[in-house]
């Protein structure tokens, strides 16, 4: 029998449940469990694709092409739980579940409403996950306890105990003790209010997470027990980490919930396998070196937008001993001011995916600069279509090659709409989305990184390479490194004559975890390491 966990917040939003419910699913991989993990999401879009970075953050892509909430990048990074369209559900999803099973007569004359028909959609969609091999779902549900929009969420999983039986599911709530200087003292009401308003609804949480600034010892976890009616070991103390996200799992386990939840389950205690894990964050404590990256994008100031950019830099700065020290240039500063002030001094330059025209010429002189000037550059998704436009500018001559996104009549669109997406007026899921093929050339830079030919990455775009550029460019400098295996899209492109230079149409940052990053994001670091020292030893 599958078991289910539940993991809720109150309080306040950004307390880091994704991150607990990864570290969580790790734990219990770590005890030799299979795990499943799944976001339910509050908010009415049928999924975060059509929201701005600057309201939802990044948008996390699966192999599938699902576009799915940030937190199922910490699901990927901590977990082996395959992921999926049922791994992300918000309310618009489920709602055009119901509204169209209305409309095609399913509900056999009932009158459609909250509970009992979108709350079975959402405990369906819970359920689904639970399969003869896999012992544990976790449902992380996002929002804050007290959310209008949260309700029916709450009031499903509050039905699914009576359904399964309430041995088989646990109610985990993470809330926050803030710390008042003036007081100088933790402060456990908030908590207590974001329990009670649980209780209301009918759930009684089984096991209380309390993030803190600092510990806030046995004296307020035996005061929360008691008020909020949740035994004295349930009460675990999850304290605000210095280094990295990476040390979070180990801090639960110091404070044993790996043990409480296996035991509240009823599941077998085997070993916790986690070596690999205390070595890990042993190399993240003690970096050999530094290497700083700019990060050229539009969204530079909103800290989630480049997410899982910025943690598989982390990753590949892990692999060698390094410390990634990540310069983030808004990319409309560079047009104020100059490349040369801001990339200065920089080891390499990364310029990630994006939207729109805001901030274009700004990354494309950050990529002339670090061309020109032999820095390792890394282009991702509309980073790549910079490079192309860059060096179709200033290498062909072709002053105005430009994308048709940004100019739909440019005489040299040397980036165009995909053939498949010139029909297409629907914004929601219509881009080129999810897990394709590649074929790398031999003899290349991303050839070497992988270490083999033939790769997997995914994709979200609707602009391409125009293939009708390709020979102008070879003979220029820049190469078609890998395609579609029909050879047909070009996914990769590279400049053999500089140190590193490699820009890809996909997102390799989907698919990082920190003890396996991702090879071209380690070649890139790597790149970027000889640079440094290159440098050092120049002005020694
Ligand atoms: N805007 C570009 C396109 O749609 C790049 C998208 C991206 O960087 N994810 O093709």
């Amino acid at each position: 029998m599958t078991k289910h966990i539940f993991v809720t917040g109150g309080v306040v939003s950004s307390l880091g449940k994704g991150l607990t419910s990864a570290s969580i699913g790790l734990l219990l991989e770590r005890r030799g469990l299979t795990v499943r993990m799944q976001k339910l999401d509050p908010y009415i879009n049928v999924d975060p694709g059509t929201m701005s970075p600057y309201q939802h953050g990044e948008v996390y892509v699966l192999d599938d092409g699902s576009e799915t909430d940030l937190d199922l990048g910490h699901y990927e990074r901590f977990t082996n739980s395959p992921l999926s369209r049922k791994s992300n559900y918000t309310t618009g999803r489920i709602y055009q579940s119901v509204i169209n099973k209305e409309r095609q007569g399913q509900y056999l004359g009932a009158t459609v409403q909250v509970v009992p028909h979108v709350t079975d959609e959402i405990k369906a969609a819970v359920l689904n996950l639970a399969e003869p091999d896999v012992d544990v779902v976790i449902t992380e549900l996002g929002g804050t306890v007290g959310d209008i929009e949260g309700l029916p969420f709450l009031e499903a999983i509050r039905q699914i105990p009576l359904e399964i039986g309430k041995e088989n599911c646990l109610f985990i709530h993470l809330t926050l003790v803030p710390y008042l200087k003036a007081a100088g003292e933790a402060k456990t009401k908030p908590t207590q209010h974001s329990v009670g308003q649980l209780r209301q609804i009918g759930i009684q949480p089984d096991v209380l997470i309390v993030r803190t600034e600092r510990p806030i010892g046995r004296e307020h976890t035996e005061k929360i027990a008691l008020f909020c009616n949740v035994e004295k070991d349930a009460v675990i103390e999850e304290v605000d980490k210095e280094f990295s996200i990476y040390e979070v799992p180990l801090g639960l386990v110091e404070h044993k919930l790996d043990k409480l939840i296996i035991n509240k389950l009823g599941l077998p205690l085997n070993d916790l396998q986690i070596d690999d894990w205390r070595s890990l964050m042993q190399r993240i404590r003690h970096p050999e070196r530094d290497v700083t990256i700019a990060v050229v994008g539009k969204y530079i100031d909103h800290f989630d937008a480049y997410k899982s950019i910025y943690e598989s830099l982390d990753h590949a700065g892990f692999e060698h001993s390094a410390r990634v020290i990540i310069k983030r240039i808004e990319a409309e500063e560079i047009e104020r001011q100059s490349p040369e002030a801001l990339l200065k001094g920089v080891d390499g330059l990364l310029v990630p995916g994006g939207f729109g025209k805001r901030g274009i010429e700004g990354k494309l002189q950050a990529i002339e600069f670090a061309r020109q000037c032999e820095i390792p550059f890394f282009g991702i998704c509309l980073g790549m279509q910079c490079a192309v436009i860059e060096f179709a500018r200033n290498v062909l001559g072709l002053k105005e090659a430009n994308s048709s996104e940004f100019e739909k009549h440019t005489p040299d669109p040397v980036i165009c709409l995909l053939e498949d997406q010139k029909t297409v007026t629907d914004k929601g899921g219509t881009m080129r989305l999810g897990a394709e093929p590649c074929v790398l050339r031999e003899g290349t830079i991303s050839a070497a990184c992988y270490g083999h030919r033939e790769i997997s990455e995914r994709h979200r775009h609707r602009y391409e390479f125009n293939p009708d550029y390709l020979r102008q460019l070879e003979e220029h400098g820049m190469i078609a490194a890998g395609t579609s295996p029909n050879g047909h899209l070009v996914e990769v492109v590279e400049i053999p004559e500089h140190p590193w230079f490699v820009a890809v149409q996909y997102h390799p940052e989907f698919k990082s975890k920190p003890h396996q990053p991702h090879p071209l994001f380690a070649g890139f670091v790597e790149a970027a390491l000889t640079r440094h020292q290159q440098r050092s030893q120049q002005t020694v």
